[in-house]
C-alpha cells in the first residue's frame, strides 16, 4: 500500500500551497460550508456576494428566513438553507459567537456539538472544524473517496471509517490536514477528473488506476 504521506508530497510538490479555505473571515468561511452542499462554488461565490452587506454573525441572525433565503437563491435548496444558516447562529450565539473560546473545546466534544445542528453533516462538520476550529481532522468527500479508490485503496464505505483510516496513518498536523483536502480537490479537478489526464499525473507511477470501478461507483 503506498503511505499516503507521500501521495501528499507530491500532490503538494505538484500544486503548492492552496492557501484554503477561500474567504474573507472565519464565519464567511462557515456560511459558505453550509451554502456549498450540493453546489458547486461558483454558485456559493454568487450567494455570498448577495449576502456582502450581512456576513456578520448578528446581522445575518437579524434577516427573516425568507429575506435570507431570497438572498442565496443562487446556492440552490435555499430555504432548506436559510434554516440551516439560522440553526447554525443558534448555536454559535451560545458562545457569543466567539471563535477563540470555541477552539478551546476538544475536537471531538465540538465535532458532535456541530452534528447536532440541524442540517450539518460530517463532511459540513468537519470543514469547520479545520478552516475555522483550527483542528488537525481529514475531510471526506467525493474527491476524496474517487481519488484513493483509483490509486489502489480499499477503502471502508462509512464517512468515518474513511476518515479514521487516513488519520491513522498521518500525524496529527493541521497543516497538512488543511493542505491535504485542498489539495484532494485541486488534483480531482485538474487531473484525476471523473475523466482523468492520467499521462501527466504526478500519482501516476504509483497509482492502480481503477478507473472503472471509480466510474460507476
Ligand atoms: S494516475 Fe490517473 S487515476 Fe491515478 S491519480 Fe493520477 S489522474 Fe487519477
Amino acid at each position: 500500500m503506498i503511505e499516503l504521506r507521500k501521495i501528499y508530497d507530491r500532490l503538494y510538490k505538484q500544486y503548492g500551497p492552496q492557501g484554503w479555505w477561500p474567504a474573507e473571515s472565519k464565519f464567511e468561511m462557515m456560511i459558505g460550508a453550509i451554502l456549498v452542499q450540493n453546489t458547486n462554488w461558483t454558485n456559493v461565490e454568487k450567494a455570498l456576494a448577495n449576502l456582502k452587506l450581512h456576513l456578520e454573525p448578528k446581522a445575518l441572525g437579524k434577516l427573516s428566513n425568507d429575506t435570507l433565503a431570497k438572498l442565496i437563491i443562487p446556492s440552490g435548496y435555499y430555504n432548506i438553507k436559510a434554516r440551516r444558516i439560522k440553526s447554525f447562529l443558534e448555536w454559535f450565539q451560545t458562545y457569543n459567537y466567539d471563535i477563540d473560546k470555541i477552539k478551546k473545546i476538544d475536537r471531538n466534544r465540538l465535532r458532535q456539538e456541530l452534528l447536532n445542528i440541524n442540517g450539518i453533516g460530517p463532511e459540513t462538520a468537519d470543514v469547520m472544524l479545520l478552516y475555522a476550529f483550527d483542528k488537525a481532522i481529514f475531510v471526506v468527500d467525493a474527491y476524496a473517496r474517487r481519488i484513493f479508490n483509483r490509486l489502489g485503496y480499499d477503502m471502508p464505505k462509512s464517512y468515518d471509517g474513511f476518515r479514521q483510516k487516513v488519520e491513522l496513518e498521518l500525524p496529527c498536523d493541521l497543516k497538512l490536514y488543511n493542505e491535504f483536502h485542498a489539495l484532494i480537490v485541486e488534483h480531482a479537478k485538474v487531473q484525476c477528473r471523473k475523466k482523468p489526464l492520467c499521462g501527466t499525473c504526478p500519482l501516476l507511477d504509483i497509482c492502480a488506476q481503477r478507473i472503472e470501478s471509480s466510474a460507476k461507483g
